[in-house]
């Protein structure tokens, strides 16, 4: 930090760097980048490299319009650990000099300033589930390792240890990248995994995610395997959630305002119930950004699990310790976790939307009503009624829709963003919805 491009560049040549990748991300927050020998990084780092944005899935731009530029964040260098001869740097994106309008980290950057004026900091932690698997012989997919076949495998130590030379790669990785990992774990679906890794700034935090997936990727590919962040492979296994950890700190001093006053466990301070509930106020428009794929809804069910429970929220509620609930509030408390949030999410705009929402119920200062404590899977719909407890999108068709129609999702994505996600998602879901799929005819065809 702080360095001219030909420090950095020294620098870095002397750790033995060779190339410079200016990456951003697409509307799915799948890195897309160009690579630049480390004698231009001056260049690179000062604007250089431009890319065309109808290249890209929900860019609004014609083959015609000028060029994008990238403009690389030299404090998210990363040294590839699998690679060490490369760097990677999370870039923001210009066109004619000004903040392009879909770039996803000049979005969550514009709401992290909405944050640091009202003197707050956006602090998140995203726990990364993911599936590791293999092709077996006829190119069908099987967790990575063949013992991992038992009903209920989550925090299987058997499993984790068969899966011991990829993750340990991985996990060394993360923490020569200073991440703290610390813990990782067998989750509950055959072949499936989570490794955690500390909290941070939510910006670094969304650089981090993204850096992740593609890390996990390589490092798995090079032992024959395949990292999936894909919601809901399996029908009969739980989905890959990215449950996002969040809280506000005081910019100034860094204390977390979440904390209850009287320190009570498992809650959070006025402030906090707040944030909850402009989350809640805007729960529908904001699951079409942190369950942005047609196969993200077949993750947010309560059956859907061989194992029993699919520990995904269906709900909008928050609640205690309880994971039906769509805003929990984890054990010690002082912080509020977003469980309907999933693998595939773009992770700068997924925490772009949910910080400005838990801005917008600070500054109304709304009341997010009484917490859920009870288990939402087992009660009836009358019961649910009752208690007034509506439920998440079904598809991402009601959820597409319910964003378009959200003043602060427009607001946060801004105008052209937000017709760009909202015409590619209409699409996504048509082409599916569009398709037959082999249970509609096996269950429809000769019935009638
Ligand atoms: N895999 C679950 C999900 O889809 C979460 C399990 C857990 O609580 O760690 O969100
Ligand atoms: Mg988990
Ligand atoms: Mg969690």
């Amino acid at each position: 930090a702080g360095l001219t491009g030909e420090e950095a560049q020294a620098q870095l040549q002397a750790q033995g760097v060779r190339y410079a990748l200016a990456s951003f991300v697409d509307l799915h927050g799948v890195c897309k980048a160009k690579a630049v020998p480390i004698d231009h990084l001056p260049a690179m780092l000062a604007g250089s490299e431009l890319f065309t944005g109808a290249a890209l899935d929900g860019v609004p731009q014609d083959v015609s319009d000028d060029e994008v530029a990238t403009l690389p964040d030299l404090s998210s260098a990363t040294v590839l650990p699998w690679r060490p001869d490369t760097v990677w740097m999370a870039s923001n994106l210009q066109l004619h000099g000004q903040p392009f309008e879909a770039c996803s980290r000049t979005i969550l950057c514009r709401v992290r300033d909405q944050a640091a004026r009202m003197g707050l900091r956006f602090n998140l932690g995203v726990e990364t589930e993911f599936f590791v698997l293999r092709r077996g012989p006829d190119g069908e997919l099987m967790p990575a390792s063949a013992a991992d076949t038992l009903e209920k495998p989550c925090y299987d130590l058997r499993g984790l240890l068969d899966n011991l030379d990829w993750l340990d790669e991985l996990v060394r990785a993360m923490n020569g990248l200073g991440w703290g990992v610390y813990s990782f774990d067998h989750e509950d679906g055959n072949g499936q995994f989570e490794t955690d890794f500390g909290y941070a700034d939510g910006l670094i935090t969304a650089d981090r995610v993204t850096f992740f997936r593609l890390m996990a990727r390589e490092i798995t590919r090079r032992h024959g395997l395949i990292a999936s962040f894909m919601p809901k492979p399996f029908g009969d296994r739980t989905g890959s959630g990215a449950h996002f950890n969040m809280s506000l700190a005081d910019l100034a001093s860094g204390s977390n305002l979440f904390t209850p006053e009287d320190g009570r466990a498992g809650w959070v301070s006025p402030l906090g119930r707040q944030f909850i509930a402009g989350i809640l106020r805007h729960a529908p428009a904001i699951c079409a950004v942190i369950a942005p794929t047609v196969n993200s809804y077949k993750r947010l069910v309560v059956q859907g699990s061989m194992s029993g429970f699919t520990w995904a929220p269906v709900f909008i509620c928050y609640g205690n310790n309880n994971r039906t609930n769509m805003l929990r509030i984890p054990g010690a408390g002082s912080r509020v976790e977003c469980r309907a949030t999933d693998s595939a999410c773009n992770p700068y705009l997924a925490a772009a939307l949910l910080l400005a929402a838990g801005l917008e119920g600070i500054r109304e200062e709304l009341d997010p009503g009484e917490p859920n404590l009870v288990n939402a899977y087992r009660l009836s719909p009358e019961e649910r009624a009752r208690r007034g407890l509506t439920t998440l999108p079904r598809t991402l068709g009601e959820a597409i829709e319910a964003f378009a129609v959200d003043p602060l999702a427009r607001e946060v994505f801004g105008e052209a963003m937000a017709d760009a996600f909202i015409a590619f998602k209409r699409e996504e879901w048509a082409s599916y919805h569009g398709t037959i799929s082999r249970w509609e005819t096996e269950r429809y065809l000769e019935l009638f």
